[in-house]
C-alpha cells in the first residue's frame, strides 16, 4: 500500500526545514487517517440532529436497498464490502439522496463514512444524458482529492458511462474544448481556473456541490476565498453538501454562509472518559531526570507498547538513541519524515515491530493505535507562547482510553510548567 502511494502521490520531503518543532498538519493528518483507516471506526457514537430542513426526509435507512439505488450502483457498494449503512449514512442518505435535493451541513469524525455517503450522492445524481460536469467535489489538497475519487471509481466502477476527471496540479486541460466529464474532484484553485477563468465548463449548470474536510480546507491560506468565489457562481438551486471532521465557530459559519437552509447532523464521540485512565507524575530536575523515570517504568512493570511525546525533534532523538542503546525497540515520529515514511512507521508500530513510538506533536490528534498502554508525555504540551496546552494533553492521554482498556498514563512534571 505504501509503495503504491509513493508512486501515485508524489510526495515531497520535508527533510531541510528549519523548525525543530512540529505541528501536526490537518491536511497530512487526515490523510494518513483515511490511509491507514482499516475500515470503519468503530465507537459508541450518539447522532444529533441539530437542524432539519422542513422538507429533508424524516426517516432513516437500515439497508442499502431501502435507498432504491440504481442496481449498478448497489452492486459498487456491495462490491465494496459494505453490507449496511454506518451510522452517519443511516440518517444522512435519505436526506443526501431526496428529490427535491436538500442541502446538508454533516460533521463526523474520520473514519465513520462521510466519504463514502457523499460519493454516493455524487454518483446516484449524474444524468449520464448530459455530457457536461454536473457534479463538483472540492478538496483541500491533491491527495485526498486522489483518494476520494479513488472511492468514487470504486463505488462506480459498474456505473462505466459515468465519467469522473480530476481537477489537481498535474492535470492539463485542452483549452479549446469544453470538458465532457460528469465529476470532478479537485482543488479550489485548479476548478476556478477550468470553471472560471478557461470556461471550460458551466458552473450555473452544476447540480451538486460538495465541500469535503471543510475544517482543514478552511484552515488553508487561500482556499477559503476560492471556495467562496466558486460558489458564488453556482446555481442557487444547486444541491451543496459540507462535510467537516471538526466543527469550531469558524468552520460553522463558514458553512451557513455556503449552504442555505440545510439540515444539519453531527456524529458526536462518546464523551471523552478520562475514568478508566490513570494519570500520574513524577517531578524530575532536568532530562536525565525524566529518562531515569522512563527506567523505572520499565523496570516496574511491563509495559506493552508506549507513546512518549516530546517537545521538539532534537529531544526526540536524543530520548530514541538513549532508549535503543539500552535494547528497547524504538520508533521515531517527528515532522521531517514525508508522510509515506509516517505510513510506515506507524505501520511498523502498529504491527508491533517496535515497542516505543518517540513522536512529538506531529502525532497529537486522530491517530489512535489500539494497543498502546502507557502515554508518556516527556515534556507536557505547551503552545506557541508556551503556555499549558490543556487540549493537546487531553488528546494523548485520551488516545488509548476510548478502547476500554485499562491504561496508565504517566507524565513527567516540569518545573517551568505551570498551569
Ligand atoms: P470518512 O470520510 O468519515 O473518514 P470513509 O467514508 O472514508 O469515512 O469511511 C471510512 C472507512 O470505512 C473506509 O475504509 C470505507 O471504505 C469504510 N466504510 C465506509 N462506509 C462503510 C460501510 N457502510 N460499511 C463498511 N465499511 C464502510
Amino acid at each position: 500500500e505504501v509503495s503504491k502511494l509513493v508512486d501515485k502521490l508524489n510526495l515531497d520531503s520535508k527533510s531541510g526545514e528549519e523548525t525543530d518543532f512540529d505541528v501536526a498538519d490537518p491536511a497530512e493528518t487526515s490523510l494518513l487517517i483515511k490511509i491507514l483507516g482499516k475500515g470503519l471506526v468503530n465507537t459508541k457514537l450518539s447522532l444529533d440532529i441539530q437542524q432539519k430542513n422542513p422538507n429533508s426526509p424524516l426517516h432513516s435507512v437500515k439497508t442499502f436497498e431501502a435507498l432504491h439505488l440504481k442496481a449498478s450502483l448497489l452492486k459498487g457498494i456491495y462490491a465494496m464490502g459494505f453490507n449496511t449503512p454506518s451510522k452517519i449514512q443511516e440518517t444522512a442518505l435519505p436526506t443526501l439522496l431526496a428529490d427535491p435535493p436538500q442541502n446538508m451541513i454533516a460533521q463526523s469524525q474520520s473514519g465513520t463514512g462521510k466519504t463514502a455517503a457523499f460519493v454516493l450522492a455524487m454518483l446516484s445524481r449524474v444524468n449520464v444524458a448530459l455530457n457536461h460536469p454536473q457534479v463538483l467535489c472540492l478538496s483541500p489538497t491533491y491527495e485526498l482529492a486522489i483518494q476520494t475519487g479513488e472511492v468514487a471509481a470504486r463505488m462506480g466502477q459498474f456505473c462505466r458511462e459515468i465519467k469522473l476527471r480530476f481537477a489537481v496540479r498535474g492535470e492539463e486541460v485542452d483549452r479549446s474544448k469544453k470538458i465532457e466529464e460528469h465529476i470532478l474532484i479537485g482543488t479550489p484553485g485548479k476548478l476556478l481556473d477550468w470553471g472560471i477563468k478557461f470556461r471550460l465548463f458551466d458552473m450555473k449548470k452544476i447540480t451538486v456541490f460538495v465541500l469535503d474536510e471543510a475544517d482543514v480546507m478552511i484552515a488553508t491560506q487561500g482556499h477559503h476565498d476560492q471556495c467562496i468565489r466558486i460558489h458564488k457562481m453556482l446555481n442557487p438551486h444547486c444541491q451543496m453538501l459540507f462535510f467537516s471532521a471538526t466543527y469550531g465557530k469558524e468552520v460553522m459559519d463558514f458553512a451557513r454562509l455556503i449552504v442555505a437552509d440545510p439540515t444539519i447532523i453531527r456524529l458526536m464521540r462518546e464523551e471523552e472518559s478520562l475514568e478508566n485512565i490513570k494519570q500520574y507524575y513524577v517531578k524530575c530536575k532536568n532530562e536525565e531526570g525524566k529518562y531515569n523515570a522512563i527506567q523505572n517504568i520499565y523496570g516496574c512493570i511491563s509495559v506493552g507498547q508506549a507513546i512518549i511525546f516530546c517537545h521538539t525533534r532534537k529531544t526526540a532523538a536524543w530520548l530514541a538513541a538513549k532508549m535503543t542503546s539500552d535494547g528497547h525497540s524504538v520508533a521515531v515520529l517527528t515532522g521531517d519524515l514525508t508522510v509515506v515514511q509516517r505510513l510506515d512507521v506507524l505501520d511498523r508500530f502498529r504491527s508491533g515491530l517496535e515497542k516505543v513510538l518517540i513522536t512529538t506533536n506531529i502525532l497529537s490528534r486522530g491517530i489512535d493505535i489500539e494497543q498502546v498502554t502507557i502515554v508518556v508525555n516527556f515534556d507536557l504540551p505547551v503552545d506557541v507562547d508556551g503556555k499549558a496546552d490543556c487540549e493537546t494533553y487531553l488528546h494523548r492521554i485520551g488516545r488509548t482510553g476510548r478502547f476500554g482498556k485499562k491504561t496508565k498514563k504517566v507524565w513527567n512534571r516540569h518545573k517551568s510548567y505551570n498551569r
